[in-house]
């Protein structure tokens, strides 16, 4: 049997045992529902509180202005739309955000400029970076939200948040940063990245899918929209999920204080998985070299399509991705590498290969000696290949 190489953490990690032990008691003896008055209920509403008092105390934040939400996508959706309405009331219609944000951004902000928001979507840089000054420049007296991730979930660029918050809170826009992908893997701190509204999700750093959390500062004002019960302050109806949320305070835990060591394992990794690969021809590095996640490696092959690599890769036991998840599948080429400009034809030949601190240095070496074999095959019966080869084609890489 082939073993499993698992580089697709960017999409979804293994849970931790700190994580998985930690939700177990509130799977079984303390089932209870938070909002009875029973001691059952009560035990599980002191679990509840507990976990969000030890997530606030880790990023920056204080108990009272943490939501929890069923993951990133919930907590981004209800970022947008609150912002959105509570402009809107004082006549702001404009929103900022960037061309290369998750689908759970970009496509709220779809609705909303249907409903008749004005949205501007602010180019990357070819290196996938944005400055806080072109932040800046776009401001209006009517923009009501500046929304802008903290790290991208395709090629791992870190954006310059703490600079963007600062800007957003000198010209009086509220600033919401999706840190999904940074949150339990570079220091993320509200208070000091001056951050009005912050979602995170636990399956990304070593957590249970199905929760996350909106951070939004004292004095933002955050609208619900699930009716229901009073849970959450008001802002999100619906009985907690009392394991998940005790395995997220977990996880985080164990991700910060092991996040030193963390990021120095993954860099090595990383640049010796990027040297590894760049030596194949007509290969390009997506993202800025330096400014990006420990963990994200992510590379264009000229002449083949990433699609046909990942499906080899998988039946040699290497789990990656062409891309975000959400856009496997669709033939268009990631949105994000458009974005930094690539042409459709370099895009479509994309491979990201997200590590975590589980990943080993026999892992790299086996994906080092195992891609260019398979980028070779491709290219070999690659009709764009053999016309490049000819010089009936440009190379562009
Ligand atoms: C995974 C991800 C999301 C969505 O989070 P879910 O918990 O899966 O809904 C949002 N934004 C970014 C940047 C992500 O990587």
């Amino acid at each position: 049997m082939v073993k499993t190489v698992y580089v697709d953490n960017a999409a979804t990690t293994a849970m931790s045992d700190e994580a998985i032990a930690a939700m177990m008691p509130y799977l079984k003896d303390n089932f209870g529902n938070p909002s009875s008055l029973h001691t059952v209920g009560q035990r599980a509403k002191e679990a509840l509180e507990g976990a969000r008092a030890k997530i606030a105390k880790l990023l920056g934040a204080d108990p009272k202005e943490i939501y929890f939400t069923s993951g990133g996508s919930e907590a981004d959706n209800q970022a947008l739309r609150s912002a959105a309405y509570v402009g809107l009331a004082k006549g702001k219609k404009h929103i900022i955000t960037t061309a290369f944000e998750h689908h759970a951004v970009l496509h709220t902000c779809k609705k909303l400029e249907k409903e008749g928001f004005e949205v501007t979507y602010l180019d990357v840089h070819s290196n996938g970076l944005i400055s806080a000054e072109e932040v800046e420049r776009a401001i209006r007296p009517d923009t009501a939200l500046v929304s802008i991730m903290y790290a991208n979930n395709e090629v791992g660029t870190i954006e310059p948040i703490r600079e963007i918050g600062a800007v957003c809170r000198a010209h009086g826009v509220t600033f919401h940063c999706d840190a999904v992908q940074a949150v339990g893997h570079i220091p993320v701190d509200v208070a000091k990245d001056n951050i009005d509204m912050l979602s995170l999700s636990a399956h990304k750093f070593h957590g249970p899918k199905g929760v996350g959390l909106l951070y939004c500062r004292k004095g933002v004002v955050l609208k619900s929209f699930i009716e229901g019960g009073a849970q959450e302050r008001n802002r999100r109806a619906g009985t907690e999920n009392i394991a998940g949320i005790c395995a997220m305070a977990a996880a985080l835990e164990t991700a910060i204080a092991h996040m030193p060591e963390n990021i120095k394992k993954e860099t090595y990794l990383r640049d010796k998985l990027i040297a590894g690969l760049a030596k194949i021809p007509h290969s390009k590095l997506n993202g800025d070299a330096k400014v990006r996640l420990p963990g994200n490696v992510n590379m264009c092959f000229e002449g083949i399509e990433g699609e046909s690599l990942l499906l080899l890769l998988d039946a040699k036991g290497i789990c990656a991705s062409s891309g975000s998840a959400c856009t496997s599948g669709s033939l268009d080429p990631s949105h994000v590498l458009l974005a930094l400009g690539l042409p459709h034809e370099v895009a479509h030949g994309s491979l990201r290969l997200s590590l975590s601190e589980y990943n080993t240095e026999e892992e790299i070496d086996y994906i080092i000696a195992e891609v260019p074999k398979v980028v070779e095959y491709l290219r070999s019966i690659s009709p764009v290949w053999e016309e490049l080869e000819k010089g009936e084609r440009q190379h562009l890489i």
